[in-house]
């Protein structure tokens, strides 16, 4: 059994769906987070789940118990947000066992739940300090001590990272992965920033206008993505339209609507076109690091020129033209100059190929 189960749940605000029918689940343990753009209905599933919203339609199980009429203090659960809100007069100790003392956990046990949260944060020493005496990284790492010390059933974090610089961003999205993996908390994250929920997620939810585009593993998305908004949305992709031009046995061949290149591609490739009708138009996606450069025509490239190259880490992206598209190919090296004449091609099952729906 799923330790959170939402059902066909809906939210509406006046003329606007802000959540449609969206069902999901969270197994116990699981770290699942909600990606999504900025207005897709992130943070109203979230809060609909911690009470602090009536759904207006579909039901919210946790632990087996239906607690869609409850309030939110008869859920057990815990949700940190972007703003803190440490107490500033109570020291880092104080802050941590706010919640405990209020619930009338006596001092002792108070004392050493705090003191072994604070090493699950790495805090150890910083019990006695004031919030203001600790750095941006560190009051996150009181505050997600705090959140967790009353071991919630479910901890729900809406973008709890988002006011952090990046260096610090990246650091406390893997001290967040540890100490869920540590403490084997059942997690419901929520953000629009697609690095920080391909790093730490078990599974991956990508909503788009209050509805579920398309759920599983990081892989599942970025190599099996269902729709152009998914393969757009994790990770770079060269889109370009094409037309349908003759359809037999598993094949279909495509010509490229801009450069009219021919391209042979598998039946099996192509995502939600029903029928494969001649004249249907396409979008073929391929992603940078699929994209091989040549300077011979394979008989199924795209001949292009190179406008740019960009030194990165662990390769060259070249920008390359071709018709009125510029594709974006990373390779690992690559002796060509800006002007330079080449062909693109892809193994044609790196490409995906999105019909009208
Ligand atoms: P996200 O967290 O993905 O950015 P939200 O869940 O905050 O998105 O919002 C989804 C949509 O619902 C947005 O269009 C937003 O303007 C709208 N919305 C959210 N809360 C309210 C509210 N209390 N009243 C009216 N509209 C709201
Ligand atoms: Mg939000």
């Amino acid at each position: 059994m799923s330790l959170l189960e939402v059902t066909d749940l809906t939210k509406e605000f006046g003329d606007l769906t802000a959540v449609d029918d969206v069902s999901l689940e969270v197994e116990d343990g699981e770290f699942v987070t909600i990606l999504g753009p900025s207005g897709s209905g992130k943070s109203t599933i979230l809060r609909m789940v911690a009470g602090f919203e009536e759904p207006t339609e579909g039901s919210i199980v946790i632990g087996g118990d239906d607690v869609t009429d409850e309030p939110p203090f008869k859920r057990d659960v815990n949700m940190m947000f972007q703003d803190l809100a440490l107490f500033p007069h109570l020291t880092v100790a104080e802050n941590i066992g706010y919640g405990l003392k209020q619930q009338g956990v006596p001092p002792e046990e108070r004392k050493e739940r705090i003191e072994d949260i604070l090493e699950v944060v790495r805090l150890s020493d910083y019990g006695d300090r004031a919030p203001e005496e600790l750095s941006g990284g560190e009051q996150q790492r009181v505050a997600l001590a705090r959140a967790i010390v009353n071991e919630p059933k479910l901890m729900l974090f809406d973008e709890p990272l988002g006011s952090l610089d990046r260096k610090l961003r990246q650091h406390m999205q893997f001290e967040l992965q540890r100490i869920q993996a540590e403490t084997g908390i059942t997690s419901l994250y929520v953000t629009h920033d697609q690095e920080i929920a391909m790093s730490i997620s078990d599974r991956l939810i990508l909503l788009n206008e209050g509805d579920i585009e398309q759920s599983g593993t990081v892989e599942d998305l970025y190599d099996r993505p269902a729709s152009q908004f998914v393969a757009d949305f994790l990770g770079d992709v060269n889109t370009v339209s094409a037309t349908v031009e003759s359809s037999q046995n598993g094949e279909l061949t495509l010509s490229l609507d801009d450069t009219e290149t021919s391209l042979v591609v598998s039946k099996d490739d192509v995502r939600s076109l029903d029928e494969h009708r001649t004249g249907s138009s396409v979008d073929l996606c391929v992603r940078p690091h699929n994209v091989d450069l040549s300077d011979t025509d394979t008989g199924q490239s795209v001949p292009g020129t190179v406008a740019n190259r960009i030194y990165k880490g662990e390769g060259v992206t070249y920008l390359i033209e071709a018709g009125t598209t510029t594709y974006k190919a990373t390779v690992e090296d690559g002796d060509f100059s800006i002007g330079d004449d080449v062909y693109l091609s892809w193994d044609a099952d790196e490409a995906y190929i999105f019909g009208e729906e």
